[in-house]
């Protein structure tokens, strides 16, 4: 169920799984005391939100405003709020809510926690009201102050906002699968929203980065904007053989079924590969081609608040910018499109503020 009455907003929504997004007008709950209320200015799109509008992982509720990486300015606080301030610069990610009481919540693994995190779009928050999330393809965020991240002032707010999931989507397993003490030659299947960040980071890490696509013409880009190493073209069978053998971490973000076993013969003995793509059904994996070299097959789920705030840090520190299309909310559907097909170097950011018009007839 959705609310009937609170904060009104407005946005973009999905209506179904097949239709175009479409202006939407809804209601956000009034504040809570331990809430931050800030205006939306930047929302990244990402792959996840084409899976969810199109319902690839059968849990799509509708109407539904989507949006994850959602930065903004901070416009009013409740009166237990102690960490931000009415014109702070602030995002919220993908985790929303949580239990906050079980081991991994108070732990900093939200992301995991064991009752349930809440989504920040398409859930239900039956710790506050069990109502409809909505997400930031919209004019206003509500969120409670411990979800809510810090965007520090050396990242812009429209740079900043795909680090709120692609950044730590791909930041989180680099750290836990100890990306920092394993070998050099890391490798990032699939140069998209979350693949041109991993090789970024990979990068800062002081890795040898091979990025792997079937798309040789972002060979150049790579080169050139990402300062990759090393390019493989994951259709050439020849260049794939001549790699085997040769990468000691590889983190996969193919929003498609594919099979993973081409990608695991490039690992050395001991290597991993962590999967982070979601697209439906299932992997196969041959078990000898791991049982052979002794391989890891991980995944990993965003990530928490303490982490996701380590990465905005790690990448103002760095200098690390994502590379971004901004685009005005009209051109949301299209982007849809493009998106689907490959077409983004390397992520749409909607323009919030600067085009997202409030309804003639409010709430
Ligand atoms: P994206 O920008 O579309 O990038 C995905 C890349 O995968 C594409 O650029 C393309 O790279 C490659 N690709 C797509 N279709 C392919 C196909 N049929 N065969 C081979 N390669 C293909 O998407 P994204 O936003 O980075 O998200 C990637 C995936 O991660 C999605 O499934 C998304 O839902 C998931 N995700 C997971 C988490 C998590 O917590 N685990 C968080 C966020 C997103 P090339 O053209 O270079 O080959
Ligand atoms: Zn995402």
């Amino acid at each position: 169920m959705a609310l009937t009455e609170g904060t009104p907003a407005y946005g973009w929504a999905a209506f179904d799984k097949a239709s175009p997004l479409k202006a939407f007008q809804f209601f956000r709950r009034t504040p809570r005391p331990d809430d931050v209320t800030f205006k939306v200015k930047y929302c990244g799109i990402c792959h996840s939100d084409l899976h969810q509008i199109h319902d690839d992982w059968g849990s799509a509720v509708f109407p539904m405003v989507p949006g994850h990486e959602i930065t903004g300015i901070v416009s009013a606080v409740g009166a237990d709020v102690k960490k931000f301030k009415v014109g702070d610069r602030v995002g919220v990610g993908c985790v929303l809510n949580s239990c906050r009481e079980c081991e991994n919540c108070q732990g900093g693994l939200e992301n995991y926690c064991h009752k349930k995190m809440i989504w920040s779009y398409n859930d239900y928050d039956f710790y506050i009201d069990n109502k409809l999330t909505y997400g930031g393809y919209s004019n206003v965020m509500i969120a409670s102050e411990r979800y809510v991240l810090q965007i520090p002032d050396a990242v812009p707010l429209d740079i900043a906002a795909p680090l709120l999931c692609a950044g730590i989507t791909v930041y989180s397993p680099m750290k836990y699968y100890g990306l920092e003490q394993g070998g050099k030659n890391f490798g990032v299947v699939g140069l998209g929203g979350l693949g041109h960040v991993a090789a970024k980071i990979a990068k800062a890490f002081g890795k040898h980065v091979t990025v792997i696509s079937r798309s040789a013409t972002k060979e150049k880009e790579a080169f050139e904007h990402l300062n990759a190493d090393s390019f493989l073209v994951s259709t050439d069978k020849k260049q794939m053989e001549a790699a085997a053998k040769s990468l000691d971490f590889i983190i996969d973000t193919v929003a498609a079924k594919h099979d993973v076993n081409e990608y695991l013969q490039l690992l050395k003995v001991n290597g991993k590969l962590i999967n982070i793509g979601l697209p439906a059904g299932s992997i196969e994996v041959s078990p000898f081609v791991i049982a052979n070299s002794r391989l890891t097959l991980g995944g990993s789920m965003v990530g928490g608040i303490a982490e996701t705030q380590e990465v905005l840090d790690f990448c103002g520190e760095h200098n690390i910018t994502c590379e971004i299309e901004t685009i005005p909310i009209d051109y949301v559907n299209t982007a849809m499109e493009r998106l689907k097909k490959g077409e983004v170097k390397y992520r749409f950011v909607i323009d919030i503020e600067g085009s997202l018009k409030p309804p003639v007839s409010p709430l």
